[in-house]
């Protein structure tokens, strides 16, 4: 289930995002609604970023990525790519 949101700017793209959906490394729609503090991939640029507590989207600190288990830094990973197969399918 894609999640509407109040509409926030990619700080890597400049995007305009308005829906998130929770993923996680066995289900590609878990039905969770991002909440402050989680991570996201942009689907346009496909950066990582972090959500405020107000929702906002920010790049995450070193600190961020030292906090983060060696298992979630290889999913991140792996949605990333995903995300660059599905635009460079696209765009064929
Ligand atoms: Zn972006």
């Amino acid at each position: 289930m894609t999640n509407r949101m109040t509409e926030v700017q990619c700080p890597h793209c400049d995007s305009k995002l308005d829906a998130n959906t929770g993923v996680n490394d066995t289900t590609f729609d878990t039905g969770d609604a991002a909440r402050p503090g989680d991570w996201t991939v942009c689907f346009s640029c496909a950066n990582v970023l972090m959500f405020n507590d107000d929702m906002t989207l920010r790049t995450p600190s070193l600190e961020d990525w030292s906090d983060t288990d060696p298992g979630q830094t290889a999913f991140i990973r792996r949605l990333r790519q995903a995300i660059g197969t599905l635009k460079e399918r696209h765009e064929q």
